[in-house]
């Protein structure tokens, strides 16, 4: 077997093995693993990434801010680069969460391009699962305000991998959609248009 699969599948193990009490937010309290699968079939199948170490760093990219993970473990038995992946996707749970939400939003730019198409492919799939399967007690203010915020954190990522971007587009399109003709009153009122004579 190539050293690449290997890599893949043991971090795919570990990220299961890590996560298995863990559910995610959606009505169902879907297994969470689901979740890093997904953002390695998105840079797989749509970002064309065929970088092993991007992947695997995918597969593992919460086990460290979610799950009793350190990054000396990552680098241990996955190495240097996806260990620093990883860490660069990480945010700092010692923060307040509002701090956490800006810093993605400050740092999304200064990131390595290999940690970049993770958190493209991150944020396109929790549009993605709030579109498909909310979390019951969300709003559709609140889900529109996940989805502006995710807007920009990608703001920073651009000029990276263009079909992720356009997943993201797209996702984030479809969503802030679904989500302003859900809230009362519909869509948000744009100021009057001047009438051309
Ligand atoms: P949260 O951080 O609470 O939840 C979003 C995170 O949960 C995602 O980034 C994702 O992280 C993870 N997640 C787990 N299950 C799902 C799922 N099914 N779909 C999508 N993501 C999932 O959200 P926020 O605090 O950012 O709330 C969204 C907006 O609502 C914010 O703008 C906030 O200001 C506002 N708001 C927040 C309230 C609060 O109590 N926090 C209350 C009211 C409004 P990962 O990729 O790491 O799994
Ligand atoms: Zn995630």
């Amino acid at each position: 077997m190539s050293t690449d699969l290997v890599l893949i599948l043991n971090a795919a193990s570990f990220a299961a093995d890590k996560h298995r009490q863990q559910r995610r937010k959606d009505a169902d309290a879907s297994p969470y693993i689901n979740h890093p699968l997904a953002l390695a079939d998105i840079l797989a199948r749509e970002g064309g990434v065929e970088d092993a170490t991007v992947i695997a760093a995918a597969l593992l990219h919460d086990t460290v801010e979610d799950t009793e993970t350190s990054i000396d473990e990552i680098e241990t038995r996955f190495g240097k680069r996806v260990a620093s992946i990883v860490a660069e996707v990480t945010d700092d749970k010692s923060l307040p969460k509002e701090e956490r939400k800006r810093l993605q939003v400050v740092k999304s730019a200064s990131k390595s391009l290999e940690a970049k198409v993770v958190k493209l492919a991150d944020k396109t799939a929790n549009l993605r699962d709030l579109l498909a399967t909310p979390p019951a007690d969300w709003s559709a203010e609140r889900r529109a305000s996940y989805f502006e915020w995710a807007r920009e954190v990608v703001a920073g990522l651009r000029g990276t991998n263009a079909s992720l971007e356009a997943a993201f587009d797209e996702a984030y399109s479809r969503g802030i959609g679904v989500a302003h003709s859900q809230m009362q009153g519909g869509l948000p009122t744009l100021p009057d248009q001047p009438t051309t004579p």
